[in-house]
């Protein structure tokens, strides 16, 4: 009988792990995967301020210690407004390859005994989840990613295709003191942005991404639009090793688990839907349920789910609302505006956009002033134009 069964070893299922070891040596912890690790996922490799801050509350504070740290943020609006600042808090790049390897790692050598296995069943028993016939546990956390399967074992539907994203990501060269991260979105297809996250190596990771309903309707093929978007918005920096995968956002989040399993991580459909950030709310998740799973084992998943209310109940809650208005790019536009002019409304966005910040009324005040300014503007302008001809 394990304590703790962990389906998937990627940031979610990791920090599940390591939180359940810290809290109790002696549980009988093991984390399968499918994949040997290190193992490459399609992901931007940004990893944010808020990230590490988990990292800390794991015990690996160093964990990414040797990549260089930035401050340095650049956001072009769809409309063209530019945002350049220095982050409150540095973020990092680090290749998934790495990350995710040295997270496992660091499991290991905390008594987490790790398997390659694709798991494929589940049944519940009484006290007890059976995994594919083989693992008998008290709790299981699924941390297997946007097409987790065990998700779809516990009949919780997918995440509905309108809040689902899509991106490649690939890398590129970059002078080796390239150190601003750029996202620049794109009006056409809108939501949809390129990035480049220079590593510090020489590299920079970027991408594209964009929402899947709105790739689907331009009726070509996936990769061709994928490929030919991120060439487009970053012609100067010519990208190898192209990989895609979806992105389940947030405001698409399902219940998070049945009986004893608990979802995390991309599991949980737990993506920032206004960045495509997911590693810090894997981190967070992750670790939420590995604390349920050996502090209340009679009922994790209803310890779970109290948890996660509390640190990101909120938080959520406000990205439903801003995932809905920045359909709008013009919102999107006054925000980046704001953000230009006030570095405090700088500092507010990059921590929703990457953290588990919530937006005071007098942010939210201002940018839709400035939405609705900008609007009377464009419709003055466009007047004056039709009149004057
Ligand atoms: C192109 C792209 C760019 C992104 N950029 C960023 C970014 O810059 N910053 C950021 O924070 N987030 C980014 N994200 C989101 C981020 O990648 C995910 O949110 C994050 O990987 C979620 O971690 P996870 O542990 O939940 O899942 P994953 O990292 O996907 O790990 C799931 C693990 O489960 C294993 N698995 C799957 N099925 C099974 C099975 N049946 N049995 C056993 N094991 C299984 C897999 O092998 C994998 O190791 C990006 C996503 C994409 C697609």
């Amino acid at each position: 009988m394990w304590h703790l069964v962990v389906i998937g070893g990627g940031p979610a299922g990791s920090a599940a792990a390591l939180r359940a070891k810290r809290l109790r040596p002696d549980a009988r912890v093991l984390l399968l995967d499918r994949d040997d690790f290190p193992r490459d996922k399609a992901c931007g490799d940004g990893i944010a301020a808020h990230g590490r801050d988990e990292l800390a509350l794991l015990g690996v504070p160093d964990l990414i210690a040797d990549y260089r740290p930035t401050t340095r943020l650049s956001v072009v609006s769809p409309g063209g407004a530019r945002v350049s600042a220095t982050a409150a808090r540095p973020n990092h790049v680090v290749p998934r390859m790495v990350f995710d390897a040295r997270l496992v790692e660091a499991a290991r050598a905390r008594g987490v005994e790790v398997r390659r296995h694709r798991v494929r069943s589940l049944a519940a028993g009484n006290g007890h989840v059976v995994v594919d016939g083989a693992f008998t546990a008290r709790a299981v956390v699924a941390a297997d990613g946007a097409n987790s399967t065990v998700r779809r074992l516990i009949g919780v539907p997918a995440t509905p295709a309108k809040h689902t994203a899509i991106a490649v990501r690939g890398y590129a060269d970059v002078p080796p003191d390239d150190e601003v991260q750029l996202i620049a979105m794109q009006k056409e297809g809108w939501p949809a942005y390129a990035w480049s996250f220079p590593i510090g190596d020489g590299t920079a990771n970027v991408g594209f991404g964009m929402l899947l309903p709105r790739l689907r309707a331009t009726g070509l093929p996936g990769r061709e639009v994928l490929h030919g978007r991120l060439a487009e918005l970053l012609p100067h920096l010519p990208a190898r090793d192209l990989r895609a995968h979806h992105l389940p956002l947030s405001p698409g989040r399902p219940r998070l688990g049945a009986g004893r399993v608990m979802l995390a991580g991309d599991a949980a459909s737990l993506i920032n839907p206004l960045t495509g950030e997911g590693i810090y709310y894997a981190l967070l998740s992750g670790r939420l349920a590995g604390e349920a799973a050996v502090q209340a084992s009679a009922d994790p998943l209803t310890a779970y789910r109290r948890g996660m209310r509390k640190a990101l109940g909120r938080h959520l809650r406000t990205t439903d609302v801003l995932a809905r208005a920045a359909q709008s790019p013009g919102f999107i536009d006054a925000a980046i505006g704001t953000a230009a002019r006030r570095k405090e409304v700088f500092d507010l966005l990059v921590d929703v956009g990457l953290g588990a910040g919530t937006v005071p009324p007098s942010l939210a005040f201002a940018v839709v002033r400035r939405w609705i300014v900008n609007t009377v503007r464009r419709d003055g302008a466009a007047t004056g134009h039709r009149a004057a001809q």
